[in-house]
């Protein structure tokens, strides 16, 4: 391991100030994105697309986001000038407009450092409060801490071990009524996804908090809540990268696996960018390759999981199977309903527009999708989050929009948990309220 880290820094002596962007980086310092900015690009015809896809393929771009009409994407300073050239040469003439005019200038205006302990974060235990990004030690404070305070109520499992072996753990939270169907939420796939991290605890609260008061429908349900699967990348993207993706598997002459590419259905299927290593759609030397992945896969080996949810940013979007091909499910309308059913509840709570259909993009499919994965094996209600925001803020979406995301994503929640009952009423308003 050593020899290989040894190798890795060497490649990096050599590398550009790209490192990251590179997917290449090993180094023990903060990588710096001055000078890098994000822009935005109308697309309106197959031309224009091709060539943002060509740029980011060829890594003069780090694409965030790319719909059918525009596409954000990252670009570092050294690449300005000749991206701009080719945006606007023949037949292309495409324009841009800055979203983020300095990224390190926004990351440095963002920093918010953990508080110290007080004597009320003393008495809590933990020092989770929603007014910032927590680092995964001060998660690990709060799961540690409600398996106390709500010893009735929830238990901290831990599911597995990351490749540097870390713990991945899952919260679960149950009223023990044997009857209840059973409710599976990821976030934290994605390293620099923070907002669903952090909606994932939210989630987590708020079932806890006041539990005796909530509707029936969403008591009467098992929890099981993994707010980070991918603890190396969280915790990297933290100290090292805040732009990081992947987990944190050491390759020769790269880093990382896409998680949410390494699950095992159409895994890999007709993208040969996501085999080479240093993409950072990387799917990894074979399905559940990575002991995140496998992780995830393995609650479903002994839980019956009714309803999947993995929370991803950004785009404000609501995505259901499949993910990798244009074909329908069976399960379409209920998928679909269901969807339609959170996106109301979500405008109805915060007047947020989440737009809601089958994940796959002719633009951009996903392989080896964990929404995929479950709704192949069974779990017949899966859904992909896409939270806040469409673009302004992209990544780094400022720590106040976190309640706001978290209330957002309750509402969803509870439209889930209504959907499982029984005979479910869809667009019932009682799927609306839960606090
Ligand atoms: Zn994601």
């Amino acid at each position: 391991m050593l020899l290989l880290a040894t190798y890795c820094l060497i490649v990096l002596t050599v590398s550009d100030a790209s490192a990251s962007h590179d997917n290449r980086n090993l180094r023990n310092v903060p990588v710096s994105y001055e000078g890098a900015q994000v822009w935005r690009t109308t697309i309106t015809n197959d031309a224009q697309m091709s060539l943002i896809r060509k740029l980011h393929d060829d890594r003069d771009i780090s694409l965030w986001r790319l719909t059918p009409d525009h596409g954000d994407f990252l670009i570092h300073a050294t690449r300005k000038v000749d991206v701009n050239r080719r945006l606007s040469s023949q037949p292309y003439n495409m324009n841009h407009t800055v979203l983020v005019l300095d990224v390190q200038h926004r990351l440095d205006s963002l920093a918010t450092p953990t508080p110290t302990w007080t004597g009320k974060t003393l008495k809590l235990g933990h020092r989770l409060d929603f007014t910032f990004y927590p680092e995964l030690d001060v998660i690990n404070e709060y799961l540690s801490a409600i398996s106390t305070q709500y010893k009735s109520l929830s238990e901290i499992q831990t599911i597995g071990y990351s490749v540097e072996n870390r713990t991945i753990q899952m919260a679960v939270v149950s009223n023990k009524n044997p009857k209840n169907a059973a409710i599976l939420i990821v976030a934290g796939v994605h390293a620099r996804e923070w907002i669903g991290v952090t909606s994932a605890l939210y989630i987590l609260d708020q079932l806890l908090n006041d539990f005796d008061n909530h509707p029936v429908h969403v008591k009467n349900i098992d929890w099981y809540i993994i707010p980070v699967v991918n603890p190396d990348g969280y915790e990297y993207s933290h100290k090292k990268d805040r732009l990081w993706k992947k987990n944190r598997r050491k390759f020769p002459n790269c880093c990382g696996v896409d998680l949410n590419r390494n699950f095992g259905k159409y895994w890999s299927m007709n993208d040969a960018t996501s085999k080479k290593q240093c993409r950072e759609n990387y799917a990894g030397t074979k399905e559940f390759s990575e002991p995140e992945s496998s992780a995830v896969q393995s609650v479903i080996e002994t839980v019956k999981i009714s309803a999947f949810v993995d929370i991803h940013a950004f785009g404000q979007e609501l995505n259901y199977p499949w993910a990798a091909t244009a074909e329908r499910t069976p399960h379409g309308k209920v998928l679909h309903d269901v969807a339609k059913d959170m996106s109301k509840a979500i405008l109805s709570k915060n007047g947020s527009t989440y737009k809601f259909g089958s994940g796959y993009r002719k633009i951009n499919p996903t392989y080896g999708s964990a929404v995929d994965f479950m709704y192949s094996e069974g779990v017949h209600h899966a859904y992909a989050i896409e939270t806040r925001d469409t673009g302004q803020y992209g990544f780094l979406l400022p720590p106040e929009q976190i309640v706001d995301t978290g209330k957002e994503l309750v509402a969803a929640m509870c439209c889930v948990a209504k959907a499982l009952e029984p005979q479910p009423q869809f667009r019932s308003k009682a799927c609306h309220d839960w606090f």
